[in-house]
């Protein structure tokens, strides 16, 4: 007989650090849009494993190329030539404005990496001196000593100081904030283009075309953690698509391989060209599973209309949420593009988010308030009604 949800909790409560709030249930099975937790109930999944599972759950395309890529070279090593990293290097670089790819293993890392190439490029081409980052309030960035430094979220570095040196914070869409800050000391100025863990705040066209300038003027480069909104998220292949800004750097990672744990740091030539043999390195990166699930679940985005629809099915849902916004004053906003969105509460939202459980439909709160809904981009209006329905019924019960 398998474990039961209480018994899974009640081990992991033993033997698993407890790094998070966990809700208590364990989920054991996933398919499309659904997820069943181990009492076999049925779930709506609007979490979509933190913007990870960009197909759904288990995608076919995705477990087949596992399967076979498992059969013949789970892992060798970055001595060597390895031909799935290669062909996914060549994919990503064909559909972005990007020339060269590092892989790694979570966002985190790849933001990291993206700091050190920055700060390595400037030193190389400039002075040791200007090594500064400029990162905006409410980012998130990872977890990493360096790069919980550029998240711009006080909770993330208390307990953790001594922090990094180096930093400094901007508010989002304050361009003269931004022109008060950076200097020739300046190495880049790195965000993301639509926040998500912050609480889904999106940048400006304008405010992104005037930190390219700025970034232009003061010879820094101009970094895009895509992580989550990246691989189409947000209706298009890659979210600076929509501001018409070309970042020098960008990182991706949560959908990049269906499921798998991968991420990669793209740059612009003549900035990959900073790192040479040595500069940077991780045992896992780019390794043949990972690689072969990243190429599997890239094309599934490119081929099979899956942006088309994200961005179709997207704008029904935003549609579908103000109309929820009409009718509920307790909704403040309603904030995003694609398939991630941000509902925006004058209270605390983690009520909601266990009344939706308790109703079949996973949804996450961010930044205290911020209902976040990162579905799968190849849902149907459908789902979307289904979803929107189990939280009109949770407002009215609760707020009417
Ligand atoms: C999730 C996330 C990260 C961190 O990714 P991990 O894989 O958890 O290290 C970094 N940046 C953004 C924008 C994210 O959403």
């Amino acid at each position: 007989m398998s474990a039961n949800s209480q018994q899974i909790m009640d081990k992991g409560k033993k033997y698993v650090m407890n790094t998070y709030g966990r809700l208590p249930m364990a989920i054991v099975k996933g398919q499309g849009s659904i997820l069943w937790d181990a009492e076999g109930n049925q779930y709506l999944d609007f979490v979509g494993g933190l913007a990870v599972t960009s197909l759904g759950h288990c995608p076919e395309q995705v477990t087949a190329a596992i399967k076979e890529q498992s059969e013949k070279l789970l892992h060798c090593s970055n001595l060597y030539w390895i031909e799935p990293q290669v062909d996914l290097a060549q994919l990503l670089v064909e559909n972005s404005c990007m020339n060269k790819v590092f892989f790694a293993n979570s966002g985190a890392e790849a933001n990291e990496g993206a700091i050190k190439l920055a700060r390595k490029y400037a030193k190389e081409h400039f002075d040791p001196e200007k090594y500064e980052i400029i990162t905006l309030d409410k980012s998130f960035h990872g977890r990493t000593l360096a790069t919980l430094t550029a998240t711009g979220q006080e909770k993330f570095h208390q307990g953790f100081e001594p922090l990094p040196v180096g930093f400094k914070y901007a508010p989002l869409n304050d361009l003269q904030a931004l022109e008060s800050l950076i200097s020739d000391k300046t190495c880049a100025v790195m965000l993301e283009p639509i926040q998500g863990e912050g609480g889904v705040n999106v940048a400006t066209k304008e405010y992104l075309t005037g930190v390219k300038k700025l970034c232009q003027q003061h010879d820094a480069l101009l970094i895009f953690d895509e992580v989550q909104v990246g691989l189409g998220r947000t209706g298009t292949m890659f979210a600076y698509e929509h501001f018409d800004v070309e970042p020098d750097i960008m990182t991706l990672a949560k959908a990049l391989a269906g499921g798998v744990p991968m991420s990669a740091l793209l740059a612009k030539d003549p900035v990959a060209a900073a790192f040479k043999p040595g500069d940077h390195a991780t045992t896992f990166g780019g390794n043949p599973l990972a690689a072969a699930a990243g190429i599997a679940a890239v094309n599934a985005l490119l081929e099979d209309g899956v942006l088309e629809n994200g961005a179709k099915v997207g704008e029904y849902m935003e549609a579908k949420l103000k109309q929820l916004a009409a009718d509920f004053s307790i909704i403040e906003e309603v904030r995003g593009k694609g398939m991630i969105w941000g509902i925006q509460l004058s209270c605390s939202g983690q009520e909601i988010v266990t009344a939706c459980q308790e109703k079949g439909l996973l949804i996450n709160c961010a930044a205290g308030n911020v209902l976040r809904l990162l579905p799968a981009l190849n849902i149907s209006k459908s789902v979307v009604d289904e979803a929107v329905n189990i939280m009109y019924q949770v407002l009215l019960e609760k707020f009417n």
